[in-house]
């Protein structure tokens, strides 16, 4: 039987109605508007695109969108001056630096600038430990969208297989802590792991975070398995010249036959990551004005 599709875009769409229904509560109730700074140095095309459909999503749900564009020549002490005065503005509820950055900067301490509180991202070696002890902190927001599509298809998750492939810090290594607090025995697989198809095979919870386009192959799929494909591979398009076509880490047509449901790319897990970012920017809200937490939207 063919896989359920899991359709990112209108879980993503419906996360959107859930925070812009916080947005106008905490309007109407409090009188605070939640706000998200993001920070550009540079002007790299992609990051571009990015900070375009972050600000506008932002507004969408009602939020207070505070745009920083700095020159790509922009002195270390002149961006931390920038976040230092977001950190201290209370409209400021998440902040986030686009990155990559120019090679001047050190994204690491970029990222430690910002107070953890208001890390929206996720990022931050304070936000990571928090999640690695179990406490409550920003979780990466992929790996937060990616739970809660899971907890959606799934339920309870206690005692299930979980494969995740990739260990980076962005994605790999929350999206296992995460999978470990829902009770999962959760294996995380990188480039040096042996037997990658036998151990995927394993997984009654797939996620591949790779980079590398239809790497996960039927074979390596136990029936029913739920199919997580976070990897993007930007290839040019077979039928429009000129055009580019994403593909993700999983060979999605051979493996829909097998999984019993499975993200799209695109249209998956995608659209969760901005979403999410909205989410976690009503979390830190609500946290720094010692209100209630939204349901739904956290770790
Ligand atoms: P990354 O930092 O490059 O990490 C890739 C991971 O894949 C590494 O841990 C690497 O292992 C592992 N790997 C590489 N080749 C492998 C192989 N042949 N077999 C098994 N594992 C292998 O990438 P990332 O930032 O985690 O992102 C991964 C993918 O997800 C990318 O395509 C990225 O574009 C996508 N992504 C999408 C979203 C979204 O919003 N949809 C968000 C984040 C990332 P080693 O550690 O051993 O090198």
């Amino acid at each position: 039987m063919a896989a359920t599709v899991i359709d990112g875009k209108a879980f993503a769409a419906d996360v959107r109605g859930q925070v812009g229904e916080h947005v106008t509560r905490l309007k109407t109730d409090h009188g605070i508007t939640p706000g998200l700074a993001v920070v550009l140095v540079g002007a790299d095309p992609a990051s571009e695109v990015y900070v375009a459909a972050k600000h506008k999503q932002t507004v969408e749900v009602g939020m207070n969108s505070f745009e920083h564009r700095l020159p790509a020549d922009v002195s270390e002490e002149v961006l931390f001056d920038l976040i230092d005065k977001l950190n201290a503005d209370d409209s400021v509820h998440g902040i986030l630096c686009q990155f990559p950055v120019p090679d001047h900067l050190d994204e690491r301490a970029v990222v430690a600038r910002i107070d953890p509180s208001k890390d929206v991202d996720g990022l931050s070696v304070v936000n990571a430990g928090l999640l690695a002890s179990g406490e409550t902190g920003l979780v990466s927001c992929t790996p937060l969208g990616c739970l809660m599509l899971l907890r959606d298809q799934i339920g309870n998750m206690s005692g299930k297989n979980a494969v995740v492939i990739g260990r980076s810090n962005l994605f790999g290594k929350p999206m296992a802590q995460l999978l470990l607090q829902e009770n999962c025995t959760v294996t995380i697989a990188h480039s040096r792991t042996s037997n990658l198809a036998e151990v995927c095979a394993r997984a009654d919870i797939l996620v591949a975070a790779v980079g590398r386009a239809e790497m996960v192959q039927a074979d390596w799929v136990k029936p029913g398995a739920v199919v997580i494909d976070v990897g993007i591979t930007r290839t040019p398009h077979p039928d429009k010249p000129g055009k580019s076509k994403l593909l993700g880490d999983v060979d999605y047509a051979q493996v829909s036959a097998v999984a019993g449901a499975i993200t799209p790319v695109p249209g998956g897990v995608g659209p969760m990551t901005i979403a999410c970012l909205l989410a976690n920017t009503i979390t830190a809200c609500c946290r720094a004005n010692g209100l209630a937490e939204p349901e739904g939207l956290t770790a």
